[in-house]
């Protein structure tokens, strides 16, 4: 008895998803822009060049662009689980408890699109049992 959301419902999900998506990646462009021009005057805000000048600044003041760092891998962290959660609305197993395989309900998802567990699971995990 395997169950699943509706095909209607995931394109509702598969919104949201790239909605926040969209919003994950506004917000990382916005970090590597603020880093761009505080710190490389020399322009260049591909992610290559901030990576190489973040290599290349270890140890030097560089409190504010830890900071910048730490948001934006957060940032794209989340945006692969988004992508994830993509996947699993296109194949269909979307919104599944990875654990006990019920449905999420569909208020937590529409909170947390890249959930794979549902609150029952999450809240045991958080226990450690
Ligand atoms: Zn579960």
């Amino acid at each position: 008895m395997v169950k699943k959301y509706s095909k209607t419902k995931l394109k509702m999900f598969q919104k949201i998803i790239e909605e926040k998506m969209g919003v994950v990646t506004e917000d990382v462009d916005a970090i590597k822009d603020n880093m761009g021009s505080a710190s490389n005057k020399q322009g260049g805000n591909t992610p290559d060049a901030i990576y190489s000048l973040h290599m290349a600044d270890a140890g030097t003041d560089s409190h504010e662009q830890e900071k910048n760092f730490m948001l934006m891998n957060r940032g794209s962290d989340y945006f692969k689980n988004l992508e994830v959660a993509l996947v699993r609305v296109k194949d269909g197993s979307y919104g599944i408890c990875k654990i006990c395989e019920e449905l999420i309900v569909e208020e937590r998802l529409v909170e947390v699109p890249c959930a794979t567990k549902c609150v029952s699971c999450k809240e045991t995990e958080k226990l450690g049992l």
